[in-house]
């Protein structure tokens, strides 16, 4: 992708005096072999790669406080201080260099990486594609050094009153204008390091954060007792409340419990030895472990921290060690697994009726939802021999006659034939179809305004599209402190989430490219929006509320399909009925 990139190497000159002095530091070049084996690749490609690989050298150095400053989406400048054990001069002048590193030094160090960094190249590339500036003292003295480096050329060397290490990154791309152009809008950069920072904060607990964005405190984060203060730090007591902890000898998680189920993949985080990894595989193995408790097209909140011996584990997989590869991938699947249903049994419901379905997930991520050991299936396929009836045929008037098959299937005739209703399907569509239109909303004032703590990064996407919320009936304002105040609300949200529901539509408008057609962004959101109608779980309806659904549905514009397009309900006339039961003629 960025052809025309030319690393500097070696990025800076060194002047002979300090020359003299590296055999006394503790970063070394790694030796040629060494680097050959290290998973290559471009680790910079955006102002968050920056604020990620600075956090974790941050972490490395024995940080318990990270402060991340931000201008102008990271363009202008990226600072991250921490209170680190910082490095000696000799240090800061060669750890510019590629392959420079103090972590490992021999192929075996390779398999038992102990620290987040290891490949010796972060620092290097960032200096060689900015104006970078580090401030940086060994802990225990407060006179350090400074040191600029403009695209990879060192400009200054100076002695400086500093504690700990300052890395200011400005005009991040000035000299490499092709990747200057992959660049996204400044809300997105925004929001891509506001998740990095809350990532780096759900891996380290016992480290404290605050990220600054154009001067305005986004997020902090003091020191944790633990994952579930950090979580309650951050997503708020009500989010926490709907949770479910388990804690096994190498294993730890916070997961969903029954009913507390989003329409995105938001909140799904799997970290091994505290580095957030991802893994269809371990994804699947959760998915799994939820089975028919998990509604289609919802999916389960889940943070899970697994300490693999580092022996066990192989980090360099890829060059921004996102993937790992196991030497037992079937025991980590099965610890998984074996947690996560633990963790459930007890509160599952033998007999839900739903199926597991969540293939089309919609943000194109892998599906990971097949049972590992052969169940009951509960999720048929409708079959194509059963003849869909575009016309309905059937009248249902005041005194008609219905009857609940499990808790989704509601079945009615009128005497000369039979349909089979999916109701939660019937929802879906007529409240999706209001949506996208933005009418016959019903929209009910609140008489308390809910307040809606949100996540930092969900928050600030949301308050720069508070008009176009309105647009779907969901009037909120601006509350400061992460918080929304929602003071209206079409009518069939009344009782959802608000919570979820605005993470979902967050994540909706973060995942919508620059380009793409305002139509298409509405038509998504309404049917994440939808997903959260408030006929969930097994809610039953009353013959009433079945009648004005099944009204509401003959006025759809495609009453046979729900948003994902699956059948809301199959019509069988007499004349199939007998054609089925082989009595044609
Ligand atoms: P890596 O982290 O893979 O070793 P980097 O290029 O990120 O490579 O950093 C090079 C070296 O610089 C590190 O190995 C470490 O010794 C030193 N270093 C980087 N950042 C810090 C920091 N914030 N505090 C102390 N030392 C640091
Ligand atoms: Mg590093």
């Amino acid at each position: 992708m960025y052809e025309n990139f030319k690393r500097a190497s070696p990025c800076i000159e060194l002047k002979p005096p300090i020359r003299l002095k590296l055999a006394m530091s503790e970063i070394k070049v790694l030796p040629e072999e060494l680097q050959n084996r290290i998973a290559a690749g471009e680790v910079i490609e955006r102002p968050a790669s920056v604020v990620k690989e600075l956090i974790e050298n941050s972490i490395d150095a024995g940080a318990t406080g990270v402060g991340v400053d931000i201008l102008n989406g990271g363009r202008r400048l990226i600072r991250i201080s921490d209170n680190g054990r910082g490095m000696e001069r000799e240090d800061a002048l060669i750890c510019f260099y590629p392959h420079a590193t103090s972590k490992i030094s021999t192929e075996e160090d390779l398999f038992d990486i102990r620290t987040l960094g290891f490949r010796g190249e972060a620092l290097s590339s960032i200096a060689s594609v900015s104006r970078l500036k580090i401030l940086t003292a060994p802990s225990g003295l407060t006179l350090g050094v400074s040191l600029e480096i403009h695209g990879g050329e060192l400009r200054e060397v100076r002695e400086v009153a500093h504690s700990g290490t300052t890395v200011e990154v400005k005009d991040l791309f000035f000299n490499t204008p092709a990747r200057k152009k992959f660049l996204k809008s400044q809300r997105t950069e925004v929001y891509h390091i506001v998740e990095t920072v809350t990532v780096a904060g759900l891996s380290h607990p016992d480290v404290a954060f605050s990220l600054t964005i154009d001067r305005a405190e986004t997020l902090r984060l003091p020191v944790a007792g633990g994952i579930r203060e950090r979580v309650l730090q951050i997503y708020g007591e009500e989010f926490l409340g709907g949770l479910m902890e388990v804690n096994e000898h190498n294993l730890s998680a916070l997961i969903s419990g029954e009913e507390n189920f989003r329409s995105s993949r938001a909140n799904q985080y799997i970290f091994v030895n505290r580095r957030p990894i991802r893994d269809a595989s371990l994804r699947h193995a959760v998915y799994s472990a939820y089975d028919t408790l998990l509604p289609r097209d919802r999916h389960p909140i889940f943070f899970i921290y697994l300490d693999i011996a580092p022996s066990e584990v192989d980090f360099n997989v890829h060059p921004a060690k996102r993937e790992v590869r196991f030497s037992d991938k079937e025991a980590v699947y099965r610890s998984v697994y074996n947690v996560v249903r633990k963790a459930l049994s007890g509160s599952a419901e033998e007999d839900a009726d739903y199926g597991v379905e969540t293939d089309d997930a919609p943000d194109g991520l892998q599906p990971a939802t097949r049972n590992p050991q052969p169940v009951t299936s509960v999720s048929q396929p409708a079959t194509p021999e059963v003849p869909f009836v575009t016309e309905p045929l059937l009248k249902y008037g005041s005194d008609f006659k219905y009857i609940y098959l499990g808790d989704v299937f509601v079945a009615y005739t009128d005497g000369r034939g039979i349909t089979l209703l999916d109701h939660h399907a019937a929802h879906e569509r007529i409240l999706y179809e209001r949506l996208r239109q933005g009418v016959g909303l019903e929209v009910t004032q609140l008489l308390f305004p809910k307040q809606v703590r949100l996540p930092a990064r969900e928050y600030n996407v949301l308050i720069h599209r508070l008009d176009e919320l309105k647009e779907m009936g969901i009037e909120a304002e601006d509350f400061g402190h992460n918080t929304l105040m929602v003071r209206a609300v079409p009518g069939f949200l009344f009782d959802a989430d608000m919570a979820g529901i605005m993470s979902d539509i967050a994540f909706c408008l973060i995942e919508s490219t620059a380009g793409s057609p305002v139509e298409d962004l509405r038509d998504r959101i309404a049917k994440r929006i939808a997903c959260h109608s408030s006929v969930r779980g097994a809610v039953m309806l009353s013959h009433d509320e079945i009648a004005r659904l099944l009204d509401d549905l003959s006025a759809a514009e495609d009453p046979e399909h729900c948003p994902h397009g699956r059948p809301t309900r199959i019509q069988m006339s007499l004349e199939d009925l007998k054609r089925m039961f082989k009595r044609t003629g």
